[in-house]
């Protein structure tokens, strides 16, 4: 089952302990959000194979393609109801947000419109490619609740997308460090048994595809002597996985420390120690923001 229930995520959320309680009670509400914001399945439909192969062939991601007129009307639609539902997360825990430095100084149905305008700026100027947006705008979603609402509010239909794309294609020809779907990049890997491969998943989409372990997904360099790891003593099983030519980590779980059950958005959370010890030495994170509105999958 790749998408959790409520009832699996409580569980998994509460197993996070070393989240501050305020902090894993909002993500447990925005992610109990985005599961029942989930779209039925085939709510996109997907390209034919032969368009999907030679797209994935050029190295770009499925969205790179543009979706038909009518998928890009019900998605927008679609949205609109989850932005109104996740800005009422966000009313729900104004305090908190605003102690952890996100704006949020506005009445709900002025960040649903605030945040309802990203996603226009999302649609008209990026056609819904999440890898054309700029990446100071992806950025904003750490500090700006529009933004965060807006990849939030996306995120539920990209996630079912991933998931159909992912059933339907066979994603080991994809050699590439960003996602086959909406081409983003990784926020947190899983090594898993028994082979040992190195699975990234994408923090937007959470598609999930394997990677070489001594290979930075985000420059491409694979010389071993640029390439390091840094972990902390108590939690040996999550390393940040450095690469020296571009100075940025992708934070790497050992799956089977954790019985095969890593849910890597809840892991990426759990493990904000190391983001900061990691950017404490002059390592920036992959995905371009530690702390952006993820999604728990399996
Ligand atoms: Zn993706
Ligand atoms: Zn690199």
């Amino acid at each position: 089952m790749p998408v959790l229930t409520n009832e699996a995520l409580k569980w998994h959320v509460n197993r996070l302990q070393s989240l501050p309680a305020d902090l894993r009670q909002f993500y447990a509400d925005i992610f109990t959000a985005q599961i029942e914001l989930l779209p039925e399945e085939g709510f996109l439909i997907l390209p034919p194979a032969a368009r999907v192969e030679s797209c994935w062939r050029q190295g770009r991601a499925l969205a790179s393609m543009g979706f038909p007129a009518e998928v890009k009307a019900n998605v927008v639609r679609a949205a609109r109801a989850n932005i109104c539902q996740l800005a009422m997360v966000l009313g729900k825990h104004v305090f908190f947000l605003q102690g952890a430095g996100i704006g949020v100084e506005m009445p709900e149905p002025v960040l649903a419109e605030k945040s309802y305008a990203c996603l226009q700026e999302l649609l008209e100027h990026y056609d819904l490619d999440p890898a054309r947006v700029p990446a100071h705008n992806l950025q904003d979603a750490g500090v700006k609740a529009e933004w965060f609402v807006a990849l939030a509010a996306l995120a539920p239909l990209y996630v079912q997308y991933g998931q159909a794309v992912s059933r339907r294609f066979n994603l080991d020809g994809w050699r590439n460090g960003y996602c086959p779907v909406c081409g983003l990049a990784p926020a947190m890997a899983k090594i898993v048994a028994p082979e040992g491969k190195r699975v990234l998943e994408c923090w937007f989409c959470a598609t999930q595809w394997v990677f070489p372990r001594l290979k930075c997904p985000f420059c491409g360099n694979d010389r071993p002597y640029e390439l390091g790891q840094w972990y902390l003593e108590d939690d040996p099983d999550v390393r940040a996985a450095y690469c020296k030519v571009c100075n940025r980590y992708l934070k790497v779980l050992d799956a089977e420390a954790r019985n095969g059950e890593a849910i890597l958005a809840l892991e990426n959370l759990a493990t904000w120690q190391l983001d900061l010890a990691v950017q404490g030495r002059g390592y920036l994170p992959g995905a371009g923001c530690a702390v952006l509105p993820g999604f728990p999958r399996y």
